[in-house]
């Protein structure tokens, strides 16, 4: 019998978890758990980390999983090489779900991490910070700057020149114009979380402010989707020739 272990925290895997219901298959959804509202999954859903690669592996063996689909956030940077490493271990054929880089727009530009991002930026500049909690200690080496920064759950004490608001996505583009219009917005820094482009991204190019997109790390090799329903023909197929 097919166990299929979802690695969640995205759109696209709570998309996946609803059409595996649909299929039939036994799916469990598991979540880091960061933030309080964990989502409408289809199936069985786990929360929190598993102990590292080792400790993941244990629990694909201890729950008898057959296939396992790494549909975490393309800027989680430990549990795909965690899947990677347990896949082979155990091992469990493991497929990597995705999404595509943004389309880039012209007069977007790129950094490699957040602090060369900020860093790219003139002494003065009002800019929106939209790459979430982790690494915000990056705004402390730019104090010349005015940096707004919008997170989904409340940060921690920020410096004095950071200004922080809390709001749960998604935002229209009219609301994205608001927002922009209401902190005098020059510059946003972003993710290149990927998808279809965010309206936040599209108000900020409207608006004429700067877009600067943070780069994705390196993943592992293996088997990689775009969509959920890539992932659902490389199921398929791969549930038939277990057969
Ligand atoms: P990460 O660096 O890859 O993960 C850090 C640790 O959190 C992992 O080593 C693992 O702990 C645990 N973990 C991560 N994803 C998990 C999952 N789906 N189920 C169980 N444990 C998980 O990831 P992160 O950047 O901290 O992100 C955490 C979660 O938020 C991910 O699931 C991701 O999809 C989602 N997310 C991340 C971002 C982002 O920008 N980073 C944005 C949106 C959503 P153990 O080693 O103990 O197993």
């Amino acid at each position: 019998m097919t166990h299929l272990l979802i690695l969640g925290g995205t759109s696209e895997a709570h998309h996946l978890s609803h059409r595996c219901a649909e299929m039939g298959i036994l799916t469990t959804v598991s979540l880091a758990g960061r933030t309080r509202q964990n989502g409408d999954y289809a199936g069985q859903v786990r929360i929190g980390g598993f102990g590292g690669a080792d400790g993941l592996a244990d629990w694909m063996q201890e729950h008898s999983v057959t296939r396992l689909i790494d549909a975490t956030h393309p800027f989680a940077h430990a549990m795909p090489w965690n899947a990677f490493q347990a896949s082979t271990k155990v091992p469990v054929p493991r497929l990597r779900l995705l999404r595509p880089r943004f389309v880039r727009r012209p007069g977007w530009s790129s950094a490699p991490t957040l602090t060369a991002a900020l860093h790219a930026l003139s002494p003065g500049t009002r800019v929106l910070l939209t790459t979430g909690w982790m690494e915000l200690d990056a705004v402390n080496q730019r104090p010349d700057l005015d940096i707004v920064v919008r997170t989904i759950e409340p940060v921690a004490t920020l410096p004095r020149h950071v200004t922080a608001i809390q709001i749960r996505p998604p935002l229209s583009l009219q609301q994205e114009h608001a927002l922009l219009a209401e902190h005098r917005i020059e510059a946003l820094i972003s993710k290149d979380s990927g998808g279809t482009t965010a309206p936040k991204l599209q108000a900020a190019s409207e608006f004429g402010a700067r877009v600067i997109l943070v780069d994705r790390q390196p993943h592992p090799p293996g088997p990689t989707v775009e969509t959920p329903d890539q992932a659902v023909a490389w199921l398929n197929a791969s549930v038939a020739f277990q057969i």
